[in-house]
């Protein structure tokens, strides 16, 4: 696709690296959230699907069964294990270290990216991640942050400030760790300008990756009823397109763009009805970044 030769996206820079294909493979490995039991808040945040934590979050299958259960249909050799569903790092660490490792010795694993809140990654957490990246395995540490702005995390209730970040990303590059931060684009009360204030901060500061994502309104969610209610609305495909496009461009090209929209199905997905087909906004996006320059453009500018 056009799109994949106007970022550095996250396909292209490990098949730089390692000479191949190299995919993803989701894991559910049955964590929790901190933001739901009172450790860092209650509720969740606004967004969250509260209805999936109201079963049994986990899968019946191991790692290593649900690892070997995705590569069929896959065009790689080599893969990486996605820690995707909830907080990954909400665990005593040697309970982490038994779940990753259960990732990493599995055949043609090459290493790991682990998502998680920017509060929840304790010393400890981040020296056995190091020690992977030391032996050789590729680490991502996947933060997931939304926006810069207090203002913003208070209202969808995320359960920690934008100091949180600074301090989780500080801690893990006296490591050595590689970031990929997620970053929410439309949410309740923040103009576009704020979307790119957010990223601004999260570049001074350093990161080794980013992923963008627009505002999902998902069933079960508190943002359901306030969507149901006219209290927000959700982002129009021409104004995700404009925002990202110029977040990409604003971007260096050494950040890894690991993703830069998502999808969601319905009827989970309650609006923007746009955003359950991936391939009309990636196109749009791909066509502004052909018009208008590419990852990094506008800081060739001056
Ligand atoms: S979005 Fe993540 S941090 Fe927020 S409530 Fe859901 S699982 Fe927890």
């Amino acid at each position: 696709m056009q799109l994949y030769e106007h970022i550095n996206g996250l396909g292209r820079d490990l098949k730089s690296r390692f000479g191949e294909k190299v995919h993803k493979l989701t894991i559910n490995a049955s964590f929790t959230c901190p933001n739901r039991d009172g450790t860092s808040g209650l509720g969740g945040c606004t967004f969250c699907n509260n209805a999936s934590f109201s079963s049994k979050t986990g899968s019946q299958l191991s790692i290593r069964e649900q690892l070997e259960n995705s590569k069929p249909g896959m065009r790689a050799k080599r893969y990486l294990a996605y820690f995707q569903t909830y907080t990954n790092t909400y665990a005593e660490v040697e309970e982490l270290r038994r779940l990753y490792e259960e990732a990493l010795t599995t055949t043609d694993i090459v290493g790991l990216c682990v998502g998680t809140r920017p509060d929840c990654v304790p010393d400890a957490t981040l020296d056995l991640l190091a020690e992977y990246q030391q032996q050789g395995y590729e680490v991502w540490l996947e933060l997931g942050l939304q926006s810069s702005f207090d203002k913003t995390l208070d209202l969808i209730n995320r359960g920690h400030h934008f100091d949180a970040y600074v301090d989780a990303v500080t801690r893990a590059h006296q490591r050595g760790l590689k970031i990929c931060t997620h970053l929410i684009i439309g949410l309740p009360g923040e103009e576009p300008t704020d979307s790119l204030i957010t990223l601004d901060r999260v570049l001074d500061l350093g990161c080794e990756g980013l992923k963008l994502h627009p505002l999902h309104i998902v069933r079960g969610s508190q943002m359901a009823r306030q969507w149901k209610h006219g209290e927000i609305q959700a982002i129009a495909q021409q104004d995700y397109v404009d925002v990202a496009a110029r977040m990409i461009q604003q971007t260096p090209w050494d950040v890894v763009m690991h993703r830069v929209s998502a999808t969601a199905r319905k009827p989970t997905l309650l609006a923007p009805d746009w955003c359950d087909d991936r391939w009309p906004v990636l196109n749009q996006i791909a066509q502004r970044l052909v018009a208008e320059g590419g990852q990094g453009s506008s800081l060739l500018r001056c």
